[in-house]
């Protein structure tokens, strides 16, 4: 019976175009990766600082790992938190202006933690359409009431706010930078609301660690107080180039989420070693600002180029800059045509993204060189002019 019904639906997959296939990849220099056939220049991935392949990471992480072990042992409450976990959590709330940080395995784990914790006893929450996943399937571990308004749209957000009845605590949830869009929220508009109807403000930054902000705080960072934003995630394996996440604000809300979130209780620590790679990340951030400069001129240089050469553009300013394409067919056709050109890339379709918006998601990186990001410019002129698309013709929702 249950073979039945999933091979039913893995064949609705296929059919729908949707099938999810995985990659075995090995890193090469230049930001490129190897599929045992060809190497492939990487527009896909999170390591917007080039970090993810940094002697210096690894080393620190196998530093790590010879002094405190390859694995946690424990827990954080019994005994895996070790000093390179507290030391981490120290900077993370320095870097975030915060009183404190608490380190989570994963971004997805922070999220389901945080929305269990904050969305307990009879809380409503709202959110932005476009959310992560992992702040969707929070909402639903939490139990809670989750609304989500329309994307970005503050007047939404209000008269759900205004509808709602306000004796039990409400809490409105946004990604700081969309991952599958690459805009970014406006944290003052969305804190002065929560302020106006006494709601607690959550902004998901894994995206913008790192690359926004004073020394990369972020969208939220330093700009935004604790009493502005009392609940900031951010994540640890896209431009710091590692793993793990956290979740930092004040005290209160620290001692909360050790004493009750289970994705935090009820897991082992992250590898220690993990931790250095972090913390040496961290380093490299503040040492290293050409890093950001770098990353900012490639992504203005896309842009521009791209203008030039008739690609529709979306309207970000991060290393995210999606292809809108519609169709998931097409997707599925340009993201091969652009491996055969020696490009990875992602194909996005449902139900990542809404349906009827499949895109690519190029993504740029300080490591890419000029020359890269003119070839992958070249091949999508070349793609957009045989399939008649231009500016004036892009599928915009
Ligand atoms: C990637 C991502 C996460 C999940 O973080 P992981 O550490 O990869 O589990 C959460 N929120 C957003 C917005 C993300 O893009």
């Amino acid at each position: 019976m249950w073979r039945n019904l999933l091979a039913q639906r893995l064949d609705q997959q296929h059919r729908q175009c949707l099938w999810r296939q995985r990659k075995v990849l090995s890193p090469l220099s230049g930001h490129r990766l190897g599929d045992g056939r060809d190497s492939l220049c990487d527009f896909a991935g999170n390591d917007y600082l080039g970090l993810a392949h940094d002697r210096r990471l690894s080393e620190a992480q196998a530093e790590g790992a010879r002094c405190y072990g390859a694995g946690g042992g424990a827990s954080h409450l019994v005994s895996g938190h070790l000093e390179p976990h507290h030391r981490l959590e120290t900077a993370l709330a320095e870097l975030t202006g915060r009183p404190r940080a608490l380190l989570f395995s994963t971004g997805y784990m922070a999220n389901l933690g945080t929305l269990q914790l904050l969305g307990a006893g009879g809380a409503q929450i709202f959110q932005d359409r476009l959310n992560h996943a992992s702040l969707l399937d929070g909402a639903r571990l939490s139990e809670a009431r989750s609304r989500r308004y329309h994307h970005r749209d503050h007047n939404d957000l209000e008269r759900l706010l205004a509808r709602s009845a306000s004796d039990f605590s409400r809490l409105v949830v946004s990604d700081g930078v969309f991952s599958m869009d690459g805009d970014v929220a406006d944290i003052a508009s969305l804190a002065a609301t929560c302020q106006r109807h006494n709601a607690c403000l959550m902004i998901d930054d894994a995206h913008g660690i790192g690359v926004l902000g004073e020394q990369g705080s972020g969208c939220v960072g330093r700009r935004f107080d604790s009493e502005q934003v009392p609940v900031l995630v951010g994540t640890l394996g896209k431009a710091l180039g590692s793993a793990g996440a956290f979740v930092a604000g004040d005290e209160l809300l620290i001692d909360a989420l050790t004493q009750f979130a289970r994705p935090y209780i009820y897991t082992t620590a992250q590898p220690p070693g993990v931790a250095c790679a972090s913390l040496r990340a961290l380093e490299i951030l503040e040492q290293e600002p050409e890093r950001r400069a770098q990353l900012q001129d490639n992504i203005a240089y896309w842009r521009d180029n791209a203008k030039t050469l008739g690609i529709p553009l979306m309207t970000s300013t991060t290393p995210i800059q999606p292809v809108m394409l519609g169709d998931t067919q097409r997707v599925i056709l340009w993201s091969d045509m652009l491996r055969e050109h020696g490009f990875l890339v992602g194909a996005i379709r449902e139900p990542t993204v809404p349906k009827g918006q499949a895109r690519l998601r190029i993504t740029i990186s300080a490591a890419h060189e000029r020359r890269q990001i003119d070839a992958l410019l070249e091949t999508l002129h070349g793609l957009a002019k045989k399939a008649g698309l231009s500016r004036d013709t892009q599928v915009l929702p």
